[in-house]
């Protein structure tokens, strides 16, 4: 017997995610200056980090010796008072996507179904089909969440119903008042989870916390892998009511958490200019490669989060032509839509670095 054919079923089923190549590796392989690459592909803050963020961070690592704080205490109490919430109602993860593996754990199995958008961000149905549960595509509509298909969709089965607004990758975002709707419409035996990885670029972020404290099954989550710049860390966490809370607490590892990781999203979480800095800078770069992309005859959709979406025709080879040429975007054919790349809003040089690339490739076509 092969080690496949021991393994459980979910695994042998797990789609690939291919995350963005490492700089390194990009340089390595076409012979390029690591300095000159600009990695546009997993929608990471090209700013960096907070500089608190790394202060912090660096204090921490003078006490690595000793395993961190598994409650989270301090991140916990800052989340909980940035956001007027009860800190017992916060849970940190080692990146959101931990905390929807948590979720999986918690509630899916074989026989059970979890509700997601046909072009939703993949950890969703990479959980499902860990857990042998099966997940529930349903066509978007255009590029955003069709919430009251979603709402259709649900069935007996159904335990976790997932929506990310913005969405990743297709940038597009919900209003408030349909996802209040669905909240309030869905049955007791769902969880909603919504995933709020780039609520902090919307001018004004839908809140559920009225629904949570009203008692609906919903939890949101946030991540500090995006405006805050601390993908490499992996932080994020999870608002909702302190019974949910309690539950996925039971089926996390005792230090899922690095005591670096807290040190810095806590400073990070702070330091409100330098990410006002970066949101500004994002509007800013959204418009310029829009525009830019618009006046070579290219169809875009800017979207709400900290990308931009293109139509470029065959998205692999515009990828690999970038790529070739140092800037890393995002081929979106595993997402269905082969014709388009995802290119992350980047910092002012990057982003003309972009255009003036792609305008070169349209000369050379
Ligand atoms: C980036 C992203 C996350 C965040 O993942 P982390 O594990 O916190 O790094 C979650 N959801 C979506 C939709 C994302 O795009």
């Amino acid at each position: 017997m092969n080690y496949a054919e021991l393994a459980n079923p979910g695994v042998l089923e797990q789609p690939v995610y291919e995350p963005g190549k490492p700089i390194e590796y990009v340089a390595r392989e076409y012979g390029l200056d690591p300095a000159k690459i600009a990695k546009l592909a997993s929608n990471e803050n090209p700013f960096g980090p907070s500089p608190k963020a790394i202060e912090a961070g660096r204090l921490a690592m003078q006490q690595v010796h000793l395993y961190p704080d598994g409650g989270c205490h301090d991140l916990r109490e800052a989340i909980a008072c940035a956001r007027g919430v009860s800190e017992n109602s916060i849970l940190i993860g080692n990146g959101s996507n931990e905390i929807i593996e948590l979720l999986g754990h918690a509630f899916l199995r074989p026989g059970v179904e979890a509700v997601m958008g046909s072009q939703a961000f993949i950890v969703y149905k990479l959980v499902a089909k860990l857990f042998g549960a099966t997940p529930v595509e349903v066509p978007m509509d255009g590029f955003a969440h069709d919430l009251k298909a979603m709402r259709n969709a649900v069935t007996e089965k159904t335990r976790l119903l997932f929506v990310a607004s913005p969405n990743n990758p297709t940038g597009a975002a919900n209003s408030e008042a349909e996802l209040i709707d669905l909240a309030e419409g869905l049955p007791d035996h769902v969880v909603f989870c919504f995933d709020e990885a780039y609520a902090e670029y919307l001018d004004s972020a839908p809140d559920l916390r009225r629904q949570i404290e009203a008692g609906r099954k919903v939890i949101c989550m946030r991540t500090f892998s995006k405006v805050y710049g601390l993908g490499g860390l992996r932080v994020g966490y999870g608002y909702a009511d302190p019974e949910l809370v309690a539950l996925l607490q039971r089926v996390r590892q005792p230090f899922n958490v690095n005591s670096v990781a807290q040190a810095a999203a806590k400073a990070a979480l702070g330091d409100h200019d330098f990410m006002e800095m970066c949101r500004r800078e994002n509007e800013t770069g959204r418009e310029i490669l829009s525009a830019g992309l618009e006046k070579m005859g290219f169809e875009t959709f800017g979207g709400s989060a900290n990308f931009v979406l293109c139509r470029v025709g065959d998205g692999v080879k515009v990828f690999r032509q970038l790529q070739e040429r140092g800037i890393i975007v995002r081929p979106l054919a595993p997402y269905g839509m082969p014709d388009y790349v995802r290119i992350t809003i980047g910092r002012p040089e990057e982003n003309t670095r972009l255009l003036e690339t792609m305008s070169g490739l349209l000369e050379t076509a």
